[in-house]
């Protein structure tokens, strides 16, 4: 089959590689029909995320077509269609049992390497390195799926792939980010960064009760989607310093709940936090870039909720902690439960409460995956999010 491989830093490439198979009797083998490029994507691309091998196959974000099911899959059949959240989950362990399926216990075979950076570790993650289990990813003709019997969601019919496939990943990820805000009717809710997930976040603090809610970015095509596609206020960070701006915004108080939707990439705007972050990383030093999370904690109103969906991986330097504590800050982050989202959230997009395919800015085939790459580290051609249709030639 044709997969997209990883081959270092802004090298990825589409090659033949064998055909996946059934290597445990709880797998499914899926056919792609559609998969997406995430901005936890573009983390492996950069180069950021230890644990990559030559080869990998990249991909979290996919769906498609039942082909094969091992002995112990009851669930699925042959011809199915169904949408496989990107963290894999065994259904059974202590966390899963509480409904917190990215914690899995089980599914994780390499979980000790990340015990040793951690403590412990979360569950395994599709195309996402050897230290979320080394399992192939999406971006593929084929995969494998492991624990099918809990994993996969079958999709009714007269759904199209673009409406459903972001159940995957970002449209949970979105929706835990304001969950975990525990918004008030009426609150105001600001959101760093309007990418998918930031989007998704927005629309997600509305439908959750959110009165007001300003999205912060620097891309005025992004900002202009806050706006129009889902009724944010927005600031321009290049433009207007943050801070002063919610404030202003606000009467005074700051927002009741900030959500960091940027993680690790986020780029600053000249403050000695930014330069300190840019020179560590590139003398390869173990940080982050987070911008966006000091603003973050530094902006929110007193007694409020700073809720961090954005992808974190090493040690923080500069993290205001004084400030969250100042003001009794609740921080709630982590890599989302999909499986306990996955179906509310179904049934918000079939009863049209939803809509995510706003988000969409590319459509290509995955031969041209590695272009798509490129495309989207740059944000050229006001590139927000890729689907790619790996059946198309
Ligand atoms: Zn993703
Ligand atoms: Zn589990």
């Amino acid at each position: 089959m044709k997969a997209l491989c990883w081959y270092g830093r802004h090298d990825v490439r589409v090659e033949k590689v064998p055909d996946p198979s059934i290597l445990n009797p709880r797998d499914a083998i899926v056919r792609v029909t559609s998969t997406a490029i995430c901005g936890s994507d573009l983390h492996l691309y950069g180069g950021f995320q230890p644990g990559m091998a030559p080869g990998d196959i990249l991909g979290h974000e996919f769906m498609g077509e039942v082909v094969e099911t091992g002995p112990a899959v009851r669930n699925l059949r042959r011809g199915d269609r169904v949408v496989v959240p990107f963290t894999i989950s065994c259904g059974a362990c202590h966390p899963c049992s509480k409904g917190e399926f990215s914690l899995c216990d089980n599914s994780n075979p390499n979980a000790d390497a990340v015990e040793k950076l951690f403590g412990y570790g979360g569950a395994g993650l599709f195309g996402y390195s050897h230290l979320y289990g080394g399992y192939a990813g999406g971006q593929a003709e084929y995969v494998r799926v492991p624990f099918a019997d809990v994993g996969p969601f079958k999709v009714p019919g007269h759904l199209s792939d673009e409406q459903v496939l972001f159940l995957t990943d970002i449209l949970p990820t979105g929706y835990m980010a304001a969950e975990n805000c525990g918004i008030k009717p009426g609150e105001v809710v600001a959101v760093w960064g309007c990418g998918p997930v930031g989007l998704l976040a927005v629309k997600c603090a509305y439908l959750l009760g959110a009165g007001r809610v300003i999205a912060i970015d620097r891309v005025e095509e992004r900002l202009r989607l806050a706006r129009e596609e889902c009724n944010a206020e927005t600031i321009n960070f290049l433009e207007s310093d943050v801070y002063d701006t919610l404030r202003e915004m606000t009467g005074g108080r700051g927002p009741s709940a900030c959500i960091d939707a940027v993680g690790l990439e986020a780029h600053g705007t000249g403050s000695v936090g930014a330069v300190y972050d840019k020179a560590k990383g590139m003398m390869m030093l173990a940080t982050d870039r987070l911008t966006a999370l000091r603003q973050a904690l530094v902006s929110c109103g007193k007694g409020g909720t700073v809720s961090i969906p954005g992808v974190y991986g090493g040690l923080l330097d500069k993290v205001p902690l004084g400030a969250a504590f100042a003001k009794g800050l609740t921080l709630r982050m982590g890599q989302t439960h999909v499986h306990r989202y996955l179906p509310l959230l179904l049934e918000h997009i079939d009863q049209g409460r939803i809509d995510p395919t706003f988000v969409i800015s590319h459509r290509l085939p995955l031969d041209d995956a590695p272009r798509g790459y490129a495309t989207f580290l740059e944000k050229a051609e006001g590139c927000t999010k890729i689907v790619m249709n790996p059946t198309v030639h």
